[in-house]
């Protein structure tokens, strides 16, 4: 129990493993565009040169260049080309191509990416408009309501998590009946909570409908709009937008999903995906290969137990096939901190010769390096054994578990 305590708060991502699809800000606010909501006009550009044309091209009274990371809180971001602020306004369009020189190829920090931030590939260059007020809007499904709820608050703006923080007061919801969508009262309700008076009540009102519609019609989990604004003209409109989405609805969101930028994400992680595998990685030295979250979890925290850190874990789920046992173990031996690994399969399902004879073929292919200890139980374990032991390679043998982690300990060359 112990160790099961020290191990579980590196391994919260397990209890997880899903991933929601995150598009950029400029990919988002396209879907808006194209769903009747109001964002400012833009262009996207890759390099400091198409920023300057994009912010000529405008022909904007002001402009603001916003870099396009996966994460929020880029107003207040540091890069590290010593520029300060993800989100810059400026009047001059020459500018333009200067500062975004400045964000491109550099790293911006913020509180919400990890410390040494993510480095920036595009920019947003957009028509700014004067905001009179900020507001926070947000869709998003909630469990304790079992379906979607809407969450506002009249404080909106970069600095909403010291908001609700300190006047929870000013975040209001309500929640939505799945089966009968926004109605009118609450749409209205909500606008007035925002602070939105007058005519521009309505037109709130009219945006949030728009994005619930939007929310529905993309198979959203969170629709986040920080700052819906008001400018002085009397127009409400989303400044900024971050979509999520179900991973379920994959199959009819083949649109959403081809946005996909997977450059932000962990490249071993990817990869995996690609084989349908779920490749988590951790700081330890020992690769575990398993079937399952349950039984990762259990490995790691024996591996623990015997005095071992695990490297990471690739999970192959059930119906395995040979190739992707052959993948996965490219994947685990990628990583350079790797000194040995544990193969536990507990097979149901899974049938143990076919990932025997993934294990040896990529063993003899891939001329594994390092120590390999295997655990196989369940469906034609005595097959899988026959092939392990006959291959001729140096392959170790564990009983259980608790053996294969011991085992695997041991393996590992003294420092
Ligand atoms: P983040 O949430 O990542 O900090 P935002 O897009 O919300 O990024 O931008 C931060 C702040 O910059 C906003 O709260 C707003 O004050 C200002 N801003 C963003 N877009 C515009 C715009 N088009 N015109 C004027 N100001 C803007
Ligand atoms: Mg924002």
């Amino acid at each position: 129990m112990q160790a099961l305590r020290r191990t579980l708060p590196r391994m919260r991502v397990v209890v997880s493993p899903r991933r929601w699809l995150n598009l950029q800000e400029y990919q988002s606010k396209k879907l808006m565009q194209d769903n009747g909501v109001t964002v400012q006009r833009f262009f996207v550009a890759d390099s400091a040169s198409e920023a300057l044309e994009a912010a000529k091209r405008l022909k904007a009274k002001e402009i603001v260049l916003k870099a396009q990371i996966l994460a929020g809180g880029r107003g207040k971001g540091v890069f590290d080309s010593g520029l300060k602020g993800g989100v810059h306004l400026t009047k001059d369009p020459a500018v333009v191509g200067e500062l975004a020189g400045k964000m491109l190829g550099f790293s911006l920090t913020t509180k919400q990416t990890p410390k040494e931030g993510v480095k920036v590939k595009t920019v947003m260059v957009a028509e700014a408009l004067d905001i009179s007020r900020e507001t926070y809007f947000a869709i998003l499904m909630d469990r304790s309501c079992n379906g979607p709820v809407m969450v506002g608050s009249p404080q909106g703006g970069v600095d909403i998590e010291e908001v609700a923080a300190t006047t929870p007061e000013l975040i209001f919801k309500e929640v939505i009946d799945i089966f009968e969508g926004v109605r009118d009262d609450q749409a209205l309700r909500m606008a007035a909570n925002l602070g939105f008076k007058g005519p521009l009540e309505r037109q709130a009102a009219d945006q949030i409908k728009r994005l619930y519609d939007l929310f529905l019609k993309v198979d959203a989990t969170q629709v986040e709009v920080n700052p819906l604004g008001e400018t002085p003209e009397g127009q409400v409109v989303c400044f900024d937008a971050k979509i999520n989405f179900d991973d379920n609805a994959e199959f009819r969101q083949k649109a959403v999903f081809a946005m996909d930028d997977t450059a932000e994400s962990d490249p071993l992680e990817t990869e995996a995906a690609k084989y349908d595998l779920k490749y988590i990685g951790l700081d330890g030295n020992i690769a575990c290969f398993v079937n399952g979250a349950g039984l990762a979890m259990a490995t790691c925290d024996i591996i623990d137990l015997h005095g071992g850190k695990p490297a990471n874990f690739l999970d192959l789920g059930g119906g395995v096939k040979e190739n992707q046992v052959y993948a996965a173990f490219k994947l685990l031996t990628a990583d350079p901190k790797v000194e040995a690994i544990l193969v536990n399969i507990f097979g149901g399902i899974v049938n143990c010769a076919i990932i025997a004879n993934g294990i040896t073929k990529a063993c003899r292919e891939l001329e594994l390096k390092v120590p390999l200890v295997v655990r196989l139980e369940g469906t034609n374990v005595q097959e899988a054994k026959r092939i392990l032991s006959e291959s001729g390679l140096p392959i170790t043998s564990a009983t259980d578990l608790d053996d294969a982690a011991k085992k695997a300990v041991a393996a590992i060359p003294k420092k």
